[in-house]
């Protein structure tokens, strides 16, 4: 069990919404992935998505990053209705991505993989890249190491902080990370959860996709809890820890 880095007593909620989901309803040929749900994520926070297998939670950041098949409903970033911005747009408006499954270039280096991520400044700014990339290594001092080598050849733990540094390279407003503690040993865990944190430090809004409704309460400030495609429970990141659902661990762990 890691140790909690959040002190949930000094936490406050921002009111203003960054991100507005309404009635988003998502389907892919036979399956309703999302049935109408509505989420708020507010300036400066940080929000758990939490839920079993199948229950949503990938399709919801899919569906923000403008690669889901959205049936209903609306979403708004910094009001903008994303439903009509295609995802290199969604990306340009500061929103980053950190899919499932450590999804970096595996034959560059961890250079290579750093400077796609700053493709934004990448021509008209060399030395904000040069910056951005030093940053980086400081946040995970081991991909500093491993700055020449080759991405495939990193550990589980290092490709999945590659994946979380490349995004953090286009400086977004608002990023999302899709289980990036998911098959990594507890310490690595730690490490991640405790950048993420460091990450919400600096400003940058954050939602947290998680099975491990423990880990990712203990990190945040709000959660939902999705279910078939539907918010099964909202609420404060206490409120969560305290419902008897998750205390007994029948949403995650
Ligand atoms: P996990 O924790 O396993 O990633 P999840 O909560 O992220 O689960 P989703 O991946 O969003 O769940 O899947 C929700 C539902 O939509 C599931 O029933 C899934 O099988 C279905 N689904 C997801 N992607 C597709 C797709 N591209 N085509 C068809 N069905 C899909």
């Amino acid at each position: 069990m890691m140790s909690n880095p959040v002190k949930q007593n000094t936490l406050t909620i921002a009111q203003q919404s960054v991100v507005s989901v309404k009635g988003l309803s998502v389907r892919y040929d036979k399956v309703q992935a999302l049935k109408g749900i509505d989420v708020e994520v507010g300036q400066g926070e940080v929000v758990s998505l939490i839920g079993a297998n199948g229950a949503g939670k990938t399709t919801l950041v899919m569906a923000v990053s403008g690669l889901a098949p959205i049936v209903e409903g609306q979403i708004l970033f910094e009001g903008h209705d994303l439903g009509t911005f295609k995802p290199h747009q969604i990306a340009g408006l500061g929103i980053a991505h950190v899919p499932q499954g450590k999804r970096i270039v595996p034959d560059l280096t961890v250079k290579g993989n750093l400077e796609l991520g700053a493709y934004r400044f990448q021509r008209r700014d060399r030395n904000k890249v040069l910056r951005l990339m030093e940053q980086e290594f400081e946040r995970f001092p081991i991909l500093g190491e491993r700055r020449n080598q080759i991405a495939s050849s990193l550990s589980g733990g290092e490709q999945q902080m590659l994946a979380i540094s490349r995004a953090i390279m286009m400086e977004p407003k608002f990023i999302m990370m899709d289980e990036p503690s998911i098959g990594l040993a507890p310490l690595v865990v730690e490490q991640i959860m405790k950048a993420i944190w460091h990450l919400h430090k600096t400003g940058i809004t954050i939602l947290l996709v998680e099975q491990a409704a423990t880990l990712a309460l203990a990190l945040s400030h709000r959660g939902y809890v999705l279910r078939n495609g539907e918010i099964f429970m909202q609420g404060t990141a206490r409120e969560l820890q305290n419902t008897p659902e998750i205390i007994k661990g029948y949403i995650g762990g």
